[in-house]
Parts: structure tokens; C-alpha cells; sequence
């Protein structure tokens, strides 16, 4: 049992590969090296994470189908007592892989940010990547109706939509329309795009971030009981501004049982979750030295003023870019002026996208 101090919401973004190409991803997946490790490392990691004790840890990326072994490594926590919570775009999810996965799963959450494809695949960057998450919503649906009929505890499998400017519109839709085409569906969470990694970028902060006024109103409760009754009764719906991963001082204060602690793909541990900077690796650290140093950096005065002096959604972007900046090595900072603008006449690619190195 975690012993409530240590790190409890563990996110590890094991792989930065991606057959998509959205105008919001957070870690620009697909468009730089993967930084895969082997499957040996990843247990290695694995092991690491769980001495921290959670009771659930989210697997994301990039695509954490692409991992070869994923499966083995799922293996691992559950063995061990922890949830997983696996995060996928539904580009790929072959029937065979839920089968495998169905019993050692805590649930697997499909990205869906449209409820159309003429705007899920604008924003995802890819043509048909609307069709792929809903035949991955239907595999998962089969397996869990499956698991049910058999008398074995159902699958549990949920929607993930990212509201940005141009798809708001579609929020109502994706409840009224989308949860209802899956009956095992067990959960719709809508939560505001956060200013980080693309989608800190000045040009789309002026285009598809959230306005204010729009994430105030995502989160009203007038908007969430609408939203739950346009929804079957059975998928539970909810809305976040997610503010929480900004990390201000008066938030982590107030509430001591959010503990976050992001891993990059490689085993290196991020200062603080959404922000660029690590703090060392927990292939060669000690976990807790590690989760020691990340605590610190929330503590670092500089960082507090910055946080502190954040009052719109375009202030937090703005302080995103800042962190990014004295924290990110040389690398990151060359990856971040390597960004394109963001187009918001981007359409969606039919070309097939080159893969990425390992
Ligand atoms: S599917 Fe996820 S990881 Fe891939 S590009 Fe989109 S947001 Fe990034």
C-alpha cells in the first residue's frame, strides 16, 4: 500500500512513436525518436515504479500499442496488485491483443476528439483515424459483451476527448451519438486541452486553446448534468478543466492525494508532470532520490513565481514555454524551435507517415 506520501498518479509515456499526427500532442509523438527500451529495461522500469506501491498507473505515449511485449509488461504491474489504465488512439488494436489483455487490464481508454470523422481526423492529422478508433471501440465492445456473457467481470473500456476551440461544438454529439453506439462503454471524460507541448504553441494558443470562458463553461455543472443526460445512463460522464497539472502551489497544498510523477519513455523522470526538464532515470536512480528531486523542483522559487503569476488559460501556455525553456537540455530546446506554427487549415494526411527511429 502506497504509504501516502509517496508518488500515487504515475504516467508513463512508453514510446514517443505514432501513427498519428494530432495538432495538440502533448510529447510530440510520431515526430521525434521513439526512445523505445528493451523489454527487459521496461520491466526494470516497471519494477522501479512499483516499489513506489500505487494502487494504478496510466500507460500512454505516443502509442503504447507500438511497444512490442506491452502486454508482459501490463503483466507486470498486475501481477504486483496495480491497475493499469492503458491510453490509446485505436489506430491498431487487433481482437487478439484485448483478448490477451481483458484479464490483466484495469481499462483501456480510446482517444476520440470528434464526433465526426471530418473533424476527429483534422484534428488527429491523419485520414481514417475516425474509423480506426471507432472499429477499436467496437472491438472492445465485442470482448467485453464476450467477457460478460461468460460470467467473467466485463472489460472495462472508456472514451477520452480532448476539447479544443474547433471541436466544442461537438461535445453535446459525443454523448448523445458516440456513447450510445457502445453499450459496455463505462466512461466519457471530457477535459480541456492542456498548454503543453504542441499545444503550447503561441499559434495555437490563438487558434484551438480553449478559450476561458469556454473551459468555465465546460466544467459548469449546468453542462455536466446536460451532458450526462444526453449520455446513456450506464457511461459515466465527466468534465475537467484539468488545472491540477499545472502544478500551483495553493492546488498541491490543498490537495495532498495528488502526487503525480511522469516518466519518459526511456526511464527518465520528469521535475514535474506537462513541464519539460528531467531529474534522472530510474534505471540508475534510486526511486525515491528521484521522487525527492521532482518534489523539489515543484518547491524551486523560481518555478512558484512563474506558476504563480498564471491567470489565463494563454498565461499558462505562456508559462509552459518558460519552464520548458530553463529546464528543457539543449535537445529540447532544439525540438521546440523546430516546431511548426500551428495551421489551423490543417487538414488531415492520406499519405502514409514514415516511421520514426527507435
Ligand atoms: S495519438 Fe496521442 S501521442 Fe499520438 S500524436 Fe495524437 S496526441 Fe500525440
Amino acid at each position: 500500500m502506497n504509504d501516502g506520501t509517496s508518488p500515487n498518479v504515475l504516467i508513463w509515456d512508453v514510446t514517443f512513436a505514432c501513427p498519428l499526427r494530432c495538432s495538440h500532442c502533448y510529447t510530440e509523438s510520431g515526430r521525434r525518436p521513439a526512445r523505445n527500451l528493451n523489454h527487459e529495461e521496461m520491466l526494470k522500469v516497471a519494477d522501479a515504479l512499483i516499489s513506489f506501491k500505487p494502487l494504478q498507473i496510466t500507460l500512454c505515449g505516443g502509442e503504447p500499442l507500438t511497444v512490442p511485449r506491452i502486454v508482459e509488461v501490463v503483466q507486470r504491474f498486475a501481477e504486483a496488485g496495480v491497475k493499469v489504465l492503458l491510453y490509446t488512439s485505436g489506430w491498431s488494436l487487433p481482437a487478439r491483443i484485448v483478448r490477451e489483455l481483458a484479464p490483466v487490464i484495469g481499462k483501456i481508454v480510446v482517444s476520440v476528439d470528434g464526433a465526426t470523422a471530418e473533424v476527429h481526423d483534422r484534428i488527429r492529422g491523419r485520414s481514417g483515424s475516425f474509423d480506426h478508433a471507432m472499429n477499436a471501440l467496437t472491438v472492445l465492445e465485442e470482448e467485453s459483451a464476450q467477457r460478460s456473457a461468460a460470467g467473467e467481470p466485463p472489460l472495462r473500456f472508456g472514451v477520452d476527448f480532448v476539447a479544443v476551440r474547433s471541436n466544442y461544438h461537438q461535445i453535446d454529439l459525443m454523448c448523445s451519438d458516440i456513447a450510445s453506439r457502445f453499450p459496455h462503454l463505462t466512461s466519457l471524460a471530457i477535459g480541456a486541452v492542456v498548454p503543453t507541448g504542441l499545444a503550447s504553441r503561441t499559434s495555437y494558443g490563438d487558434h484551438d486553446l480553449l478559450t476561458d470562458d469556454e473551459v468555465k463553461d465546460l466544467v459548469d455543472p449546468e453542462t455536466v448534468s446536460r451532458l450526462k443526460a444526453a449520455a446513456p445512463p450506464t457511461v459515466q460522464v465527466t468534465t475537467t478543466d484539468n488545472f491540477g497539472v499545472q502544478m500551483h502551489p495553493d492546488y498541491i497544498a490543498a490537495h495532498p492525494d495528488f502526487r503525480p510523477l511522469e516518466i519518459e519513455p526511456d526511464g527518465a523522470v520528469r521535475g514535474m508532470p506537462i513541464y519539460e526538464g528531467t531529474v534522472g532515470n530510474l534505471l540508475t536512480d534510486d526511486p525515491y532520490e528521484l521522487w525527492e528531486r521532482s518534489r523539489n523542483r515543484w518547491r524551486d522559487p523560481w518555478v512558484v513565481e512563474v506558476i504563480r503569476a498564471i491567470r489565463t488559460r494563454t498565461d499558462w501556455a505562456e508559462a509552459v514555454r518558460r519552464i520548458d525553456q530553463r529546464f528543457g537540455t539543449d535537445e529540447v530546446r532544439a525540438r521546440i524551435d523546430r516546431r511548426p506554427e500551428f495551421d489551423p487549415a490543417q487538414t488531415s494526411r492520406r499519405i502514409p507517415i514514415r516511421p520514426v527511429a527507435h
